[in-house]
């Protein structure tokens, strides 16, 4: 990738727009853009400069990006959903061997929430800090969609981070960064940051206390299953590597610390809106990472900020379990959206709208003239507070978390929850 219209091959000590951005250390990357800690000498502070790949479409790209991201910093910096969304602070054009990649200068963001499930081996994130997370999301995108009449379009762990509240210090402490001043090292521009430290893997840090050898090995082998499906369903990032292993995320700011209480003062913002697109425009494409998606997007429809709540409801479900609420598969006789749109059903019962069923792009994929699915005949209904029960492994009280999620998971967007609407929900205050 780093070849003509690619990646920026960026070195260690490097710096961007006259000298003012002086790359330390690479932070992640992304299929378009690899990001990197910089010192920016005219403000005095570091920085995270996302570099894109130079060819046309990813340049376009992210000219759409920054007229967004433009629009979130100028609409209403004092709305409490502002700060929790990502903030763009600069942007530029730099000329490299492969072609002129466009630059944009971010506040430094530590790890994400996808880093944060792993830590926490995947049986859930405490609650007392999903409940914050979600209250937080919540504002970002009620100011996202309220106010700057943009949906996010791909919400899910990866494009949540964690704000790190004293940059400096932690780089110095850590990293031994003070200022401008870099450690002696090189990167080739490796897809693995040189600072990223490898953790044990998670098969080695299982609790597996008071088991049975044949219980221990099952837990094993059902894990390992986990994280290899996991890493294929990954999109983004890069802290898995072959192995299993967790790369430390460079900013992960508690130190690899599992300890709730160095996550009190957890605040986050929604970053990545390099998918998203204005409310105004009437758009049906495919958006969202598979198990976020929406049903009227796998239908077809034209879909609205409401899709961006229907992979919020996946998402803390997934914080809250450790597991993923829909993971859909093919069979010989059904196609992965089959079994998609089925598992929605079956957890919501059926209660698609008769144009979703009959009046989309896709409809008649899925459904016969009578609203009845053509390749999967025998649905097996649940539901939310059962699936809850069975995966959940906390002491929250579940009646009201099944209050909370369920607006959101109507599966007639028209009908479904809007951000602003479940933004004081009692199950955020509990
Ligand atoms: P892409 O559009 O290429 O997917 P992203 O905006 O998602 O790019 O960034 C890629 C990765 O870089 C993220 O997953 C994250 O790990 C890291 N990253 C992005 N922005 C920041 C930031 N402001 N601070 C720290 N790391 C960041
Ligand atoms: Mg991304």
């Amino acid at each position: 990738d780093y070849k003509q219209g690619g990646y920026h091959r960026v070195l260690i000590g490097d710096t961007l727009q006259d000298g003012r951005y002086k790359i330390q250390l690479k932070l992640g990357w992304g299929h378009f853009s690899t990001v990197w800690l910089a010192y920016d000498s005219k403000l005095e502070r570091h920085c995270a400069v996302k570099i894109v790949k130079s060819a046309r479409r990813f340049t376009q790209g992210a000219k759409e990006e920054i007229s967004l991201l433009e629009k979130i910093h100028s609409t209403n910096i004092d709305s409490p959903g502002y700060q929790h969304v990502a903030q763009l602070l600069d942007h530029f054009e730099h000329e490299g061997v492969n072609g002129t990649h466009v630059c944009m200068v971010f506040e430094v963001l530590g790890e994400s929430l996808l880093s944060l499930i792993k830590r926490f081996k995947y049986r859930g994130i405490p609650t007392a800090m999903v409940k914050k997370v979600a209250d937080q999301v919540l504002l970002g995108l009620d100011y996202l969609h309220r106010e700057c009449g943009i949906i996010h379009t791909d919400l899910k762990p990866e494009n949540v981070l964690v704000y790190v509240p004293n940059v400096e210090t932690l780089l110095q402490d850590r990293f031994h960064i003070h200022g401008a001043e870099t450690k002696p090292t090189s990167d080739e521009g490796d897809k693995t940051s040189t600072a990223a430290t490898s953790e044990p893997s998670i098969l080695e840090q299982v609790d597996t206390k008071g088991l049975t050898k044949n219980q221990k090995k099952k837990l094993k082998k059902k894990l390992k299953k986990k994280i290899q499906h996991r890493r294929k369903t990954e999109s983004t990032g890069n802290r898995e590597n072959k192995d299993g292993i967790v790369m430390s995320s460079v900013l992960d700011f508690t130190a690899g610390d599992q300890d709730v209480n160095a996550y009190e003062n957890i605040v986050v913002k929604i970053a990545d809106l390099g998918n998203a697109c204005w409310m105004k425009d009437e758009c049906n494409h495919l958006i969202q990472t598979r198990e976020y998606r929406s049903p009227e997007v796998i239908l077809g429809a034209n879909w609205t900020e409401k899709a961006d709540l229907w992979s919020l409801a996946c998402m803390l479900f997934e914080l809250m379990t450790g597991e993923f609420l829909f993971d859909p598969r093919p069979s010989s006789k059904y196609s992965k959206d089959d079994d998609h749109i089925a598992q929605m059903v079956e957890l919501m019962g059926d209660t698609l709208p008769p144009r979703l069923k009959h009046d989309c792009e896709f409809s008649h994929e899925f459904f016969n003239k009578d609203g009845n699915m053509l390749h999967i005949k025998k649905l097996r209904y649940r539901n939310l507070h059962d699936v809850l029960e069975e995966t959940y492994r906390g002491e929250d009280k579940l009646d009201l978390l099944t209050q909370f999620l369920t607006p959101m998971l109507q599966l007639d967007d028209e009908k479904r929850a809007s951000a602003a609407s479940i933004m004081n929900h009692p199950w955020l205050q509990d």
